[in-house]
C-alpha cells in the first residue's frame, strides 16, 4: 500500500467517505506524496505527453496568438504574460522565442507562472529563469493588461461527481472497505447546484454529472480581472463544448489507463473540461467568451500547416508531418482537444475561432 493510500484509508475510517474532489486534490497535490511532486510526469518516460512536448509548432502558434492579442490591445507598454500550470516550461519558452519577433513585445512582457508543484518549478526555472512564481492566481499583478494561457491545466483541477437517482442528484463519494478505496453513493449535496439546468433537464436515471468548482472560480476571477485591466486568455484542453452528463474521471500511468483508486499519488487523475461552463463563468464576470473551437481547427486557422512546411524543408519531414498530424488530426488531438478565448470587451475577434 502506498503511503498516501494508508493515509487516505485512515482518514476515511476516522471521518467517513470523502468527496471525489478531496480525493483528487490529495492524490495530485499532497505536499509529499502528491502526483505532481513526482520526478517524471511528462514525456516518453513519464505518464503522458502534452501538445507543447509533441512539437515546438504548438507553442509557436500560441505565441503568435498572444502577440496578436497584444497588438489588438494597442501594444501596451507593460503586459503580464501569465501561464497556469506550466509543466516543464516548454510552452512558455516557445511562446517567448516566437513572440520576440514582434517588435516591442519582449520589452513589454513580464512572465508570471502559477504553479503548485515545487518539483516542476525547478524545471520551469531552467527554461524561463526570469519568471515570477505564484501559488495561486490571487497574487497575480493587477496593474497591467493580462495575456494568459493554460494548456492541460483545467483537466487537473478536482471535480465532484453526482448520480441521478430517484429524481435527485446524489454525490458520489470515495469510501473504503477492507483497505480498498472505491466509489460509494452519498447524500444529496448542495454542490449539485453547480450542475447546469440543461444537464439536469435531460438526465436519465443513473446518469452521472460532473462539476469543477475550482475551474469555474479560476476562470471567473481571471475573466473579472481581464474585464477590468484589459487582456486575453487562451485555454486549451481535452473536453466538451456543450455541458452534458457523462463520467470522464480517469487515471493515466505510463501512457495507459489505470484504476484511479489502486495507487493514490502514483497515477495522473483528470476529468474532461466542461468548456461551456468556463465560457459562462467568464461572461458572468463581464468578459467576452469566444465560441469553442476544436484544437485542429484552431491551429490550422493560425497557419500551423505553413509552419510545418517551412520546418519540413529544413529538417526531418517525416517527423514534422507526424507531429502535425498528432496535434491536428481528428483521430488524434485535433477534435478531443478544444480551445476557448476570453477577452476584454471591445477587442477585435480572436484569431482561430
Ligand atoms: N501545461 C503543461 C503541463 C500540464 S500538467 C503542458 O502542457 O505540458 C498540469 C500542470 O498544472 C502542472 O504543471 C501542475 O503542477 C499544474 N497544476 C495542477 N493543478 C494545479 C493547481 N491547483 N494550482 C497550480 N498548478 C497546478
Amino acid at each position: 500500500m502506498t503511503a498516501l493510500k494508508a493515509e487516505l484509508v485512515s482518514r476515511i475510517r476516522a471521518l467517513g467517505p470523502m468527496a471525489l474532489a478531496d480525493y483528487m486534490a490529495a492524490c495530485l497535490m499532497h505536499p509529499v506524496h502528491g502526483y505532481y511532486q513526482k520526478e517524471r510526469v511528462f514525456g516518453a518516460e513519464g505518464d503522458f505527453i502534452t501538445a507543447p512536448e509533441v512539437s515546438q509548432m504548438f507553442g509557436e502558434m500560441v505565441g503568435l496568438w498572444l502577440a496578436d492579442r497584444w497588438i489588438a490591445l494597442g501594444r501596451p507598454a507593460r503586459v503580464s504574460l501569465v501561464e497556469l500550470g506550466p509543466g516543464r516550461g516548454t510552452l512558455m519558452a516557445d511562446i517567448l522565442r516566437t513572440a520576440a519577433r514582434v517588435p516591442g513585445f519582449q520589452a513589454a512582457a513580464t512572465v508570471h507562472f502559477v504553479e503548485a508543484s515545487r518539483q516542476l518549478r525547478a524545471l520551469q526555472a531552467e527554461k524561463v529563469p526570469d519568471a515570477t512564481w505564484h501559488d495561486d492566481i490571487l497574487t497575480l499583478p493587477t496593474s497591467a493588461p493580462l495575456l494568459i494561457v493554460a494548456n492541460e491545466f483545467f483537466d487537473a483541477l478536482p471535480i465532484h461527481q453526482f448520480e441521478r437517482t430517484g429524481g435527485i442528484w446524489r454525490e458520489r463519494m470515495v469510501g473504503e472497505a477492507d483497505g480498498r478505496l472505491g466509489f460509494i453513493p452519498g447524500p444529496a449535496s448542495p454542490m449539485a447546484g453547480l450542475i447546469d439546468p440543461s444537464v439536469t433537464a435531460s438526465a436519465a436515471a443513473g446518469a452521472i454529472a460532473e462539476v469543477c468548482p475550482m475551474g469555474v472560480s479560476v476562470m471567473g476571477t481571471l475573466a473579472g480581472m481581464i474585464a477590468e485591466q484589459g487582456g486575453a486568455f487562451l485555454a486549451l484542453d481535452y473536453g466538451y463544448a456543450t455541458s452534458a452528463t457523462g463520467d470522464t474521471f480517469q487515471a493515466l500511468k505510463s501512457h495507459a489507463y489505470t484504476d484511479p483508486f489502486a495507487e493514490p499519488g502514483a497515477a495522473d487523475l483528470t476529468a474532461h473540461v466542461d468548456f461551456a461552463a468556463l465560457a459562462r463563468a467568464a461572461a458572468e464576470k463581464g468578459a467576452s467568451a469566444s465560441r469553442i473551437a476544436d484544437q485542429g481547427t484552431f491551429l490550422m486557422t493560425l497557419g500551423i500547416g505553413a509552419r510545418a512546411e517551412a520546418l519540413a524543408a529544413s529538417g526531418d519531414p517525416a517527423r514534422i508531418l507526424a507531429d502535425l498530424k498528432r496535434l491536428t488530426a481528428p483521430d488524434e488531438m485535433g477534435t478531443l482537444f478544444k480551445a476557448l478565448a476570453v477577452q476584454s470587451p471591445g477587442l477585435t475577434p480572436p484569431p482561430g475561432f
